[in-house]
């Protein structure tokens, strides 16, 4: 898996393409992703205790992990702003880091 929650990311392909946002969770078992902003749904609220007036309210439906790639922030870098490939770096204690492949600054996680 190449991306992570809180990982800001842009969109490759489909309806939102190019669009950018948050990770906001990983379906894991279905490769998918909900990247905040990006596939708005209605969705039907049915009439509950909790909501009774029911009716629509708008969320994001996850799209597929796979048409989506971290941004690198690094300013100097070419594809700043902009997703891209990363690639695997082991650090001098072990530590395994991300990278952008254009520029090698590592990917950091949002908060
Ligand atoms: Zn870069």
């Amino acid at each position: 898996m190449h991306v992570r929650k809180n990982d800001f990311v842009q969109v490759m392909a489909g309806d939102d393409s190019g669009k950018t946002g948050k990770i906001l969770s990983i379906l894991s078992s279905k490769r998918r992703v909900i990247v905040e902003g990006v596939n708005y749904v209605q969705k039907h609220i049915r009439k509950s205790e909790k909501n009774p007036q029911g009716g629509r309210m708008q969320m994001e439906a996850s799209i597929s992990w796979s048409n989506v790639l971290v941004v690198c922030q690094n300013k100097s870098c070419e594809k700043s702003g902009k997703g891209v490939r990363v690639r695997r770096k082991f650090l001098d204690n072990g530590e395994k880091i991300r990278v952008c492949y254009k520029c090698g600054s590592e990917i950091v996680v949002g908060e």
